[in-house]
């Protein structure tokens, strides 16, 4: 079956990260083209994607056959192969794909396909390793950068927050930091707010500078 190639995704490459950001747009309800060059990875994905083909995403007769310049977005998962991921990436944009993402192993091959126009890369290694490295300090059970001096911390709340409402704790203005949303002990989430008063048994997310964040969820 053809897929509308306005709202669906190609992903050329599916190697680890290739299937799990495919399978991933799949569930939430994008359809996804998958182009790999090995048989063996293509018989893996069938059934699980819209379109599993495969082909050699460096020949730009395959890539024209599988009408690839149609879509609006591509995704370059192949990662190990950079001859082939940059070649990739150039035909894409020789075709005019609006949005094309890639993955950098590095910062050379990023710079490379930054040099070549690609709008988005990339790096999941060393994105993953930063994420960890916050991890492995302790206090948060989760962290995501929002920007370089942004984030947002998952973690448990503390005696600044317990039992008061959150308007009258001050943590604004005295930690610099804004306790965003609260999971109670019943598992769901909820937006915090002035009148939000906060449990032992809580998650939180706490939002703010990297730094001034991560203080606070080390506070106990
Ligand atoms: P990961 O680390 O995410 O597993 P890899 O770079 O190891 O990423 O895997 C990339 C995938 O891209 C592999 O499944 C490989 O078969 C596929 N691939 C590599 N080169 C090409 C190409 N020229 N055309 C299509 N698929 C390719």
């Amino acid at each position: 079956r053809r897929i509308a190639e306005a709202d669906s995704v190609a992903v050329i490459g599916l190697g680890r990260f290739g299937s799990a950001l495919a399978l991933e747009l799949m569930d939430y309800g994008t359809e996804v083209l998958g182009i790999d060059s090995s048989e063996e990875i293509v018989q893996a994905h069938n059934g699980l994607l819209t379109q599993v083909v495969r082909a050699d995403s460096t020949k730009e007769e395959a890539l024209r056959q599988l009408a690839v310049h149609e879509f609006d977005r591509v995704v370059v998962a192949i990662g190990s192969d950079i001859k082939a991921s940059i070649l990739t990436a150039s035909l894409l944009l020789r075709f005019e794909v609006p949005v094309v993402w890639a993955k950098a192993l590095d910062d050379q091959h990023g710079l490379i396909l930054e040099q070549l126009g690609v709008g988005h890369v990339v790096y999941p290694e060393t994105s993953m390793g930063k994420r960890v490295a916050h991890l492995v300090r302790g206090a948060a059970m989760d962290f995501i950068e929002i920007d370089r001096d942004y984030a947002i911390v998952k973690t448990s709340p503390n005696s600044v927050v317990i039992g008061r409402r959150l308007g009258d704790t001050g943590v604004r203005a005295s930690y610099g930091i804004t306790v965003t949303s609260v999971r109670r002990e019943n598992g769901a989430w909820a937006n915090a707010d002035a009148d939000t008063i906060l449990q032992e048994t809580d998650t939180i997310l706490v939002a703010g500078p990297i730094r001034k964040a991560e203080e606070f969820a080390q506070l106990r």
